[in-house]
């Protein structure tokens, strides 16, 4: 069984109870600018951001994904998966605070992060492989830390009713072709290692759109890959399509997948110097 979790861990004293939550069950909590502990959460975490979520920040701030990366991000590794994870960067001030805290809330609050919008909640997706296949299947945990007093205000949601009201929706859909390559690459378990070049190439689609855009129109890719021109239009002008289609390429480039494929004179070139050089190597090792 896999798991990948959403949600923030923090320094601070938390507890995450140990009971399964799925979309109907209740919880009472409200957070808002008059509970005493207000803005406290937003200090000493560790807050992990998917793509979009990349996207959507550098997009508020109006800076490249470059400069958002340098200047509010840390580069981490997820697990034992060997895969990177960019995370927010925490100030070295005030128990660590987020850079986009202040005394009246969140500065970038209606493009914050899939994690912030989760809190008190994390989601988990567990992945169990039976006789009928693959079954996923995405449950949630409750997070209780003890600074957070929003628990015992009066107001009940189901865990439906929070996910709408903070907006999770878009970003879970949005992030689902990465969390698919991530949860793809866990099933191989620890010791199938990406090569170097993989992992440049996983690390740009997640991280930096700009230049992802950069090395599909301005290198040889499309002369390599099949790609229609419905396809090409949309991923010119529109930069989330041209994340997803990143998804995709990945999923082919590094598994197999038959989503972007090479075209056809590409990959029989490609198999003649692969007999080539099994020919060359073959020769060189009869005596
Ligand atoms: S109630 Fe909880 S979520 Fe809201 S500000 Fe306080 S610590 Fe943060
Ligand atoms: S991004 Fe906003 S909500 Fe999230 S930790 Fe920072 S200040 Fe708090």
């Amino acid at each position: 069984m896999e798991e990948q979790k959403t949600g923030q861990t923090s320094a601070k004293k938390s507890m995450i109870e140990p009971t399964r939550y799925n979309l109907d069950s209740r919880f009472r909590f409200r957070c808002h600018k008059g509970v005493k502990c207000f803005t406290l959460c937003c200090r000493g975490i560790n807050i992990i951001l998917p793509p979009y979520d990349i996207i959507r920040i550098k997009n508020r701030l109006k800076v490249s994904s470059e400069e958002f990366l340098q200047k509010y991000t840390r580069l981490d590794f997820l697990g034992h998966t060997q895969l990177p994870v960019i995370t927010l960067k925490m100030l070295d001030v005030e128990d660590g605070r987020c850079p986009f805290v202040t005394p009246d809330g969140c500065t970038i609050y209606s493009d914050r992060p899939s994690t912030c919008r989760y809190y008190p909640i994390g989601m988990t997706t567990c992945k169990e492989q039976s006789k009928e296949g693959v079954r996923e299947e995405d449950f949630y945990l409750m997070v209780r830390e003890n600074h957070c007093l929003g628990f015992q205000e009066d107001k009940e949601w189901t865990i439906e009713e929070w996910r709408k009201d903070q907006g999770v929706d878009i970003y879970d859909e949005m992030n689902r072709g990465w969390m698919e390559i991530i949860l793809r690459k866990k099933s191989y378990g620890p010791t199938a290692e990406l090569s170097k070049g993989a992992l440049q190439m996983f690390f740009m689609v997640y991280s930096d759109i700009d230049k992802f855009r950069q090395f599909v129109f301005e290198s040889s890719f499309l002369e390599k890959y099949d790609i229609s021109n419905e396809t090409r239009a949309k991923i010119e002008s529109d930069e989330l399509e041209l994340m997803k289609f990143g998804f995709d390429w990945l999923k082919s480039a590094l598994f197999g997948a038959e989503a972007v494929k090479l075209k056809d004179e590409v990959l029989q070139a490609k198999v003649r110097e692969m007999r080539e050089k099994a020919g060359q190597a073959a020769s060189k090792a009869t005596p």
